[in-house]
């Protein structure tokens, strides 16, 4: 959103509340994704006379609402993942906070929310950090959960855009997605239920997508599948894999050239943060691997065909929560369709191109490696 102009807070303005009592920090080991919560937390307030207050750092508490509250009733919420890392240095990292900052203004925008400033948000996440520093583990793999949240809060029914709005962020500390090595996944494709439709909201991260997302789960769960595949349309293209963008390395048949192909940006799927990220390492390698990176349509019918003739290397989804996830098998139609994971390992949970996507996103964030994805703060 550079060279926008936003009616926006200013961090300058920040007010700071530090709460009385602190709360014993969790042992790494006990670390629970979304459990635990740090002693503080952002709030902005919106109305549409005033537009933004000041924001504020408080103590981590409840939220007073009226029952009437719009969020509560229409879904007027959207809100963002992302993490703080500390480097060995002792040094604090966000991982390309800018695309997470422009992706909750848009997500708010398209539920006819407030936008706001996205440097100014990120210096106000900056001065909560550093209130919260004992909070961001420093182990490789752990780091601080960040939740930036807008909801509407209007107390009146009416399916309108709000006049009143809150703008919270709430931290959690998490430790890596696979404690002990990667675990490739099985999803269940489904062709019952979708995730999102052409103009739709599947390409903003809303409350609204997720809620209806659990049942389809549940069921594949209950069949021994960990996620869903999305699909869409009678062609079954893929679309997404759980909350988790789709990537599949495989040789193209009419090419022959090795390529990493995840679905193109079509309004059905999250323009994932982690998804950009792959893309660009992947391609800025292609000399030395000779892996090209290409942005399409994917369908079911090819993935089998593929998978029949050896042509499938590596399949893995890609999203702040795991960095990658390799994913070894799909149910589709009451079959199984099974993806290599590393034909040169056959202990191996991810293929080399999986694995090697991983310690590089890793060195980035951990800044091992000095890359403009990683923000010193
Ligand atoms: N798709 C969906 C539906 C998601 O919820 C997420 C997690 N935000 C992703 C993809 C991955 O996005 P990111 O890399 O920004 O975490």
């Amino acid at each position: 959103m550079a060279g926008t102009t936003f009616e926006s807070f200013d961090a300058e303005k920040l007010e700071i509340q530090t709460a009385k009592q602190l709360k014993a920090l969790i042992p790494e080991n006990e670390l629970v994704f979304g459990k635990h919560f740090t002693d503080h937390m952002i709030s902005v307030e919106w109305t549409a006379q005033a537009g933004w207050a000041s924001p504020s750092i408080k103590p981590y508490g409840k939220l007073e609402l009226d029952p009437s509250a719009i969020c509560l009733h229409y879904g007027f919420e959207c809100f963002e993942g992302m993490k703080a890392y500390k480097d060995a240095q002792g040094h604090v990292r966000l991982f390309r906070p800018d695309m997470n900052m422009a992706r909750l203004n848009r997500s708010s925008a398209r539920l006819g929310m407030p936008t706001f400033d996205p440097e100014e948000l990120i210096k106000v996440i900056t001065e909560f950090l550093r209130i919260e520093d004992r909070w961001i583990p420093s182990k490789r793999g752990y780091s601080l959960y960040l939740r930036p949240t807008i909801i509407g809060t209007q107390s009146a029914l009416g399916v309108r855009a709000p006049d009143r709005a809150l703008l919270f962020v709430i931290a959690s500390p998490v430790g890596p997605y696979f404690s002990t090595g990667f675990q490739a996944v099985s999803l269940l494709a489904s062709t019952d239920y979708v995730r999102a439709w052409p103009n739709g909201t599947g390409d903003s991260k809303v409350g609204g997508n997720y809620a209806p997302c659990v049942l389809p789960q549940s069921i594949a769960a209950n069949e021994g599948y960990q996620q869903n595949l999305w699909l869409f349309g009678d062609d079954y293209q893929v679309t997404e894999a759980g909350t988790m963008n789709f990537f599949m390395l495989w040789q193209n048949a009419d090419t022959g050239r090795r390529e990493l192909i995840t679905p193109a940006l079509n309004g059905l799927i999250l323009p994932g943060v982690t998804r950009n990220s792959v893309i660009e390492l992947v391609k800025s390698w292609e000399a030395e691997t000779g892996i090209h990176v290409c942005e399409d349509k994917i369908t079911m019918r090819e993935i089998i065909q593929a998978v029949e003739e050896g042509r499938v290397l590596e399949m893995f989804g890609a999203g702040t929560a795991c960095i990658v996830s390799p994913i070894k098998r799909i149910g589709f139609k009451g079959q199984d369709i099974h993806i290599p994971l590393d034909p040169n390992e056959p202990d191996s949970e991810a293929g080399p191109l999986t694995k090697k996507i991983n310690e590089a996103i890793m060195d980035i964030q951990y800044g091992v490696v000095e890359h403009p994805f990683s923000r010193r703060i």
